[in-house]
């Protein structure tokens, strides 16, 4: 009950959760104990957590901070949620997100923004906004939550935590609402390297029920954990250090940099040339993806649907007007608009086409390095509103996420001290393809 009866102090002020589940997490508690006394415990029995609202969860809400699914409860559990069940982890409730994983803030939320616990007049970062402040303020030692663009790391650095965001396909997307398919990826939030990797060796492994879940053996993440750092190549992309971070930011991250010089690793510059054209292709391809995606929230089988309408037509118009909010109804037009007869070429194609030549910079780097290393935000936490009207402001948060989804790399954000007001600085560490527990033992060397 420690971390209920904290959840119930904080969260009014924080709006971390959007649903507390305290009869489900103190029967999950009397089950792990009794598997403690059996002696059939593993890692993660006992240990509560919280789940971004976008997983679906049998007999807990999944709203995914829409109104369109206010009321909806799923009739399974997402595949992340029975892993971790099957481990013995106590859920103690579903976070708070942008609606549909769309956003930079968590300011996109039918049920309000979270607040940074740092300073409550700030952003926590988004999408998986609630997750990361549930771990910050530690209403929840870890929790699940999503990237398709930065959702993971971004909220992570704003807060102080640490998150990962595992090679596309390590984690299974079944029961996991659909954004952007090609690119959503599951990922865990923890206070550490060490938290991070117990709960993403839960979460991982091949899943029939997912077409793109990687047909691989489980791994234990925490396997490299100790590892000596020396001899580690750090590749130092030269388009994220040339412009764009904050002041403070650079400091933070160059004092990182310095700490793992002195742990024996050595730093190279790399170039990524075509990252700067990650935000073109990702805000073409995700909101392509997500306006065919979204098309199920039709008002008929589940969710909301209008109290009064006409015809079938204008049914569905009315649920869908009425059910998302001003940023998803912006992607959808845009989606719709970029895959319709005659700009598919123009648009979809061509943002495709930048994709691969992104992956191909990143491979080619990987030559030269063991793990890339940056900022993950090029700013710290900003005052609530400040950006909200204002959709490529927002986009622009992004830059240094986006190209590792779009590549389908691991990517991991770890606290890195401070910048302008004491705020969390993270320090983005990249990966090549399935070689998470190395970026998890880079992390956990800094720790
Ligand atoms: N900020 C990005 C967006 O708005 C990424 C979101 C995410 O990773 N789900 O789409």
């Amino acid at each position: 009950t420690l971390f209920l009866d904290r959840i119930d102090a904080l969260n009014p002020s924080l709006n971390a959760f959007i649903t507390v589940d305290r009869d489900g997490a103190l029967t999950a508690a009397r089950a792990a104990d009794a598997r403690l006394a059996a002696g059939t415990a593993g890692p993660l029995t006992g240990i509560p957590l919280a789940h971004k609202d976008v997983f679906c969860t049998e007999g807990v809400r999944t709203t995914c901070a829409s109104r369109m699914l206010e009321n909806f409860v799923s009739p399974y559990d997402a595949h992340v949620v029975s892993q971790l069940k099957a481990a013995g982890a106590v859920m103690l409730g579903k976070t708070n997100m942008d609606e549909y994983a769309m956003g930079s803030s968590n300011e996109n939320s039918h049920f309000g923004a979270a607040k940074n616990p740092w300073d409550a007049s700030r952003v926590p970062g988004g999408s998986s906004g609630g997750s990361a402040v549930a771990v910050a303020a530690r209403l929840a030692p870890m929790a699940t939550g999503t990237d398709t663009g930065g959702s993971v790391r971004q909220p992570a650095a704003l807060t102080g935590v640490t998150g990962i965001k595992p090679t596309y396909g390590v984690v299974s997307r079944y029961g996991m609402i659909a954004y952007a398919s090609s690119l959503d990826q599951g990922g865990a939030f923890g206070r550490s390297a060490e938290d991070c990797a117990l709960l993403l060796s839960a979460m991982a492994g091949f899943d029939p029920r997912d077409s793109t879940s990687v047909e691989r053996e489980t791994e234990d993440y925490t396997r490299d954990l100790g590892k000596p750092l020396a001899g580690l190549r750090i590749g130092l992309p030269k388009e994220f250090f040339a412009e764009g971070m904050d002041d403070d930011v650079r400091a933070a991250t160059e004092a990182a940099l310095d700490q793992y010089r002195q742990l024996g690793a050595t730093t190279v510059e790399v170039s990524l040339p075509n990252a700067k054209l990650a935000i073109p292709a990702y805000y073409v391809i995700a909101p392509a993806e997500a306006s065919s995606n979204l098309s199920r929230f039709d008002g008929v089988r589940y969710g909301h649907r209008a109290p009064e309408y006409g015809d079938l037509a204008d049914m569905y118009s009315k649920s869908r007007a009425q059910g998302f909010g001003a940023e998803v109804k912006r992607r959808i037009l845009v989606g719709t608009y970029v895959l319709s007869h005659g700009y598919y070429d123009a648009y979809y194609l061509q943002a495709q086409k930048l994709r691969r030549l992104i992956a191909e910079d990143f491979i080619a780097a990987f030559k030269q390095c063991d793990v890339i290393a940056g900022p993950t935000s090029p700013t710290v936490a900003w005052p609530i509103g400040e950006k909200s009207d204002d959709p490529v402001q927002m986009y622009l948060q992004d830059i240094y996420t986006i190209a590792v989804n779009l590549a389908g790399l691991p990517g991991l954000s770890l606290p890195c001290g401070t910048g302008a007001g004491d705020l969390p600085v993270g320090l983005q560490l990249i990966g090549n393809y399935f070689d998470e527990a190395r970026l998890l033992n880079v992390a956990h060397g800094f720790q």
